[in-house]
């Protein structure tokens, strides 16, 4: 089973080829699907206004394999709607949100545990990550050039510099990731002690883990 696009059929069934026609274009129609918050959506369908970096639709990264068939964002419609606010927030002060990882499905969670059974880097699959809940993403800043701010160390290093406890940088460093936390916290996410790039919407921790794969076509 996959996560359909939903949103691409939905226009295609309402406005027929012209809006559909309008996808591959810089503007995006403002019409939400009607599905519940819950549901799996494509992120792209509701903004293009984020850069990607999906690190694991490619082999650099921690695992040296590309474990994703495709470099896409699928999140749960409440997650989507609040990294929205948040991307918003961070575009009038001139930055954006660059993406390295959203929904995960469980199997994928499995082979990042045998690679590092540590929780302070990889959540435990048999409790499972937000990630595969829906409700977590891995991010940073870039400004209006598409240059990544200097977060100290880069994503996934697994060490204590990567920690918000870690104070050992320089001010701007440190300014950087506290711009970062202090939106996303009020955009209704939690931030992770070991981990300056992941967030975790509040309302999804309890959702249910999935192990859906995503439709690439
Ligand atoms: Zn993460």
């Amino acid at each position: 089973m996959y996560f359909r696009n939903q949103f691409g059929l939905l226009l295609c069934c309402f406005f027929g080829s012209i809006s559909c026609k309008s996808q591959t274009t810089s503007h995006l129609p403002r019409v939400l699907p009607a599905v519940s918050d819950t549901t799996f959506v494509n992120l792209k369908d509701y903004s293009l206004d984020f850069v990607y970096d999906m690190k694991y639709a490619t082999d650099a990264n921690f695992l040296k394999a590309k474990v994703y068939d495709c470099a896409e964002c699928f999140l749960r419609l409440k997650t989507v709607r609040a990294l929205l606010e948040a991307n918003e927030k961070f575009m009038k002060k001139g930055f954006r949100i660059k993406l390295f990882d959203c929904y995960r499905p469980l199997d994928i969670q499995k082979k990042m545990w045998i690679l590092v059974p540590n929780p302070e880097y990889v959540a435990n699959p048999a409790k499972g990550s937000i990630h595969n809940r829906g409700g977590a993403v891995d991010i940073t800043l870039v400004d209006a050039t598409g240059k990544e701010l200097d977060m100290g160390t880069t994503f996934d290093f697994f060490g204590k510099e990567a920690g918000h406890n870690y104070l050992n940088f320089s001010q701007e460093v440190l300014e950087n990731r506290a711009l970062l936390k202090k939106i996303m916290n009020k955009k209704g996410f939690n931030s992770f002690d070991s981990e300056w790039w992941h967030y975790n919407l509040r309302t999804a921790l309890k959702d249910p883990v999935a192990n859906t794969k995503w439709d690439c076509n």
